[in-house]
């Protein structure tokens, strides 16, 4: 029987409003963390419902109908979330990366994706603008998100035996239109195209090979991703955690693999490409080989909360300065005292110790804050 986990919401309650400093500074791009780490990406979470439940991320059990998803007039407005935007890239951030929830559930996304693709990086850059989505609706959406601006999606997918999948998303939905979705993706131009597969053991690891034979030689990036102990509803065991190095032995056993040279520094996939010339797969390690040294990201929930970690037990209320006639300057100072604040490295802890850790209970949910 499958047990039955708490729906915990009060981490939504533990916020505090961002104070404005005293003395007003420009950004220049150059914000640095107290352990010496730069604001690169952003994550912008447009919408905390899914059409899927998968058991890892929103299981049926806490996400149901009682479930108290926010109303709409607490979600950031497309002019909020780019107002902010522009703010976070005048201090550097080149990648935004919209996700959720489901990302193309959000009503006209479109717009805000040609919003977001009209900002600049101060010396006049494009920037890398992107989504991860289930794909369940790409095929219909690909060529309209392209055309709004948006540069390439990642898409998960977690099988490609039908049965495993729909266990998986728990709401029955079909690998084929998957698949579909990607194919649409590629035709829209928006490569290159990332699969991400969660692996988790006793669930889906025997479709570790079939997906890499799936996609090898094609155009699109296969990536392994660790379980995670996100949120405080997925009832994560470490023993269910498949830690990278083994999923690349299994590969490699059948498919022999060689490591690559990250494509710059802070990569949170390790690349390893096939000896024959079949392309190359990913590994991302985040339990077993955490990354926070090198963690650029800062995310931004639906309701406009800013969090400087995945893990994070409260975030930064936005929304609050954004709705009370604070100017750009001011927000933009405020953004700058947090990040200069921030010693986040929960996985790098919980790595070093993990059975010490506090069992935490608050921790902000995957669908609330965007993978
Ligand atoms: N709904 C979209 C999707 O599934 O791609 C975007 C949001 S989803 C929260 C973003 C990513 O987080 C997905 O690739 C998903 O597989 C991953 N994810 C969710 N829960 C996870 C967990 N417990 N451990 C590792 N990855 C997880
Ligand atoms: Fe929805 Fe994505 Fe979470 Fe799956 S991983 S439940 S598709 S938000
Ligand atoms: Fe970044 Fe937090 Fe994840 Fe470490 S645990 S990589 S600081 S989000």
């Amino acid at each position: 029987m499958t047990e039955k986990f708490i729906p915990i919401t009060d981490y939504r309650n533990l916020n505090s409003v961002p104070v404005i400093p005293q003395v007003l500074e420009a950004p220049n791009g150059m914000l640095r963390d107290t352990l010496a780490r730069p604001l690169h990406d952003l994550r912008i979470s447009v919408t905390d419902h899914c059409n899927f439940r998968c058991v890892y991320c929103m299981p049926k059990e806490v996400f149901d109908k009682d479930y108290a998803f926010l109303p709409h007039s607490a979600l950031l407005t497309f002019e909020e979330i780019t107002r902010l935007a522009a703010i976070f890239v005048a201090h550097g951030v080149e990648k935004i990366r919209l996700t959720g929830g489901e990302p193309l559930l959000r009503k006209n996304i479109e717009r805000l994706i040609g919003m977001l693709s009209s900002l600049r990086t101060p010396d006049g850059r494009e920037l890398d603008l992107t989504l991860t989505t289930n794909g369940s609706l790409l095929a219909k959406k690909a060529r309209l998100l392209r055309d709004a601006g948006l540069k390439r999606v990642t898409v998960s997918l977690d099988a490609l035996d039908d049965a495993v999948f729909k266990r998986m998303n728990d709401v029955d939905f079909p690998v084929t239109d998957v698949l579909a979705g990607i194919d649409a993706a590629h035709q829209a131009g928006l490569g290159p195209i990332k699969i991400n597969m969660v692996v988790k053991r006793g669930m889906n690891e025997q479709e570790i090979l079939p997906m890499a034979r799936h996609f090898k030689g094609s155009p699109y990036i296969l990536r392994f991703i660790e379980y995670m102990d996100v949120g405080a509803s997925n009832g994560w065991k470490m023993d269910e955690v498949i830690p990278s190095a083994e999923v690349m032995r299994r590969i490699d056993a059948e498919l022999p693999l060689q490591q690559v040279a990250p494509n710059y520094q802070g990569e949170t996939a390790g690349r390893w490409r096939y000896q024959d010339g079949g392309g190359e797969i990913g590994l991302i390690s985040s339990v077993t080989q955490a990354f926070c040294h090198d963690c650029n990201r800062a995310r931004l929930s639906t309701e406009g909360k800013i969090y400087t970690c995945l893990f994070a037990g409260s975030g930064h209320d936005f929304r609050a300065l954004l709705r009370s006639n604070r100017s750009d300057h001011e927000i933009s100072n405020a953004v700058a005292q947090i990040w200069r604040g921030r010693a986040d490295r929960y996985s790098e802890l919980r790595s070093a110790n993990t059975s010490e850790l506090p069992s935490a209970t608050r921790k902000v949910e995957m669908s609330y804050i965007g993978g």
